[in-house]
């Protein structure tokens, strides 16, 4: 087993905000690690002190072998770096853009690779018009292209599909798992919980420490959380009022159905109690990422008060 990412205790504080806290994380070559957390939580600053763009106060560790301190050169020159905002220029046409890139970063055989990476993305017939006159699906797609041209080995990627529609996004993700496939790893922010599940592994962030790690499966198991799913007519109308009574952590909507959820399960029986009735019906089922996530969430901020 090969690590491409082995790094302890970091730490990075702006001001007097400690944003980032004995932060480790290891993460095998080929994996795709989502990185979720509320905004602010420090999935950015994190993401630039593993790529060697912002140096941590404390810590130590490795990223694909090198030392973050003392070797970020070699990482920069090694790893992908795709945030929000597409890292485009609009006004120079998508070939343009490549081309930019593959000067930037030195690379041999440039015209080839430029109409490489044309084909592979299906834009070689429309290479000479402007980035900016693409669709948001487009636009990150060559960001994604122009990110990963000089072959890297590590990728790290901002919410890299932030206001995507859903489609672009399934196709955007069907890319990152071919690259994965090749050996490169990847550790992407993501808010989106479809996109959570397509990782092979999670991190979950929030006030600057990772209280969450591992497989989606394993994040739900460890949270203990218990989920009760409700139906019957109107039901979705009652969470205001479950939701405000003892035991429970949250109670939403799923459709026309009630999820209600807690780590007491006596408690959140007692809370239903009043509509363990007919028309109503319930059942426990496995919670989802999403009812862990939200947990998670009142959970830190219960810390941090
Ligand atoms: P996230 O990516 O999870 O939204 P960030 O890492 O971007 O979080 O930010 C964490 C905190 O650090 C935020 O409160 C943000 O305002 C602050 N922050 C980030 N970068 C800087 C900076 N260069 N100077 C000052 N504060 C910063």
């Amino acid at each position: 087993m090969t690590l491409a990412i082995d790094v302890k205790g970091l730490n990075k504080s702006f001001g007097d905000k400690h944003v980032v806290q004995d932060v480790e994380l290891q993460l095998e070559e080929g994996r795709i690690c989502g990185f979720l957390g509320p905004n602010g939580s420090g999935k950015t600053t994190t993401l630039r002190m593993l790529c060697g763009l912002l140096t941590p106060d404390s810590g130590e560790g490795r990223c694909l072998g090198f030392d973050i301190l003392a070797q970020s050169e070699a990482i920069k020159r090694r790893t992908g770096y795709m945030t929000q905002r597409f890292s485009l220029y609009e006004d120079l046409t998508i070939q343009e853009n490549l081309q930019f890139t593959a000067r930037v970063y030195g690379l041999d055989r440039r015209r080839e690779r430029v109409a490489e990476a044309l084909r592979g993305l299906g834009l070689y017939e429309r290479r000479n018009q402007l980035a900016g006159a693409l669709s948001g699906g487009w636009k990150q797609r060559l960001a994604l292209a122009t990110a990963t041209m000089h072959e890297p080995k590590l990728l790290l990627l901002d919410e890299p599909t932030a206001g995507v529609d859903p489609k672009a996004r399934r196709t955007f993700w069907d890319e990152i798992h071919k690259l994965s496939a090749t050996g490169l790893t990847v550790l992407v922010s993501t808010h989106y919980m479809d996109e959570a599940e397509r990782c092979h592994e999670i991190a979950y962030i929030s006030y600057g420490k990772l209280i969450a790690r591992g497989t989606a499966e394993s994040v739900i198991e460890q949270s203990h959380l218990v989920t009760l799913h409700g139906e019957g007519p109107g039901i979705d109308r009652l969470s205001a009022e479950i939701a405000a009574r003892p035991g429970v952590e949250m109670a939403a909507p799923f459709g026309a159905a009630l999820h209600v959820s807690g780590q007491d399960k006596a408690a959140l029986e007692a809370a239903i109690a009043p509509w363990r009735r007919e028309p109503f019906h319930w059942k426990e089922v496995a919670p989802t990422l999403e009812d862990v996530f939200i947990h998670l969430m009142g959970r830190s901020q219960d810390n941090y008060q």
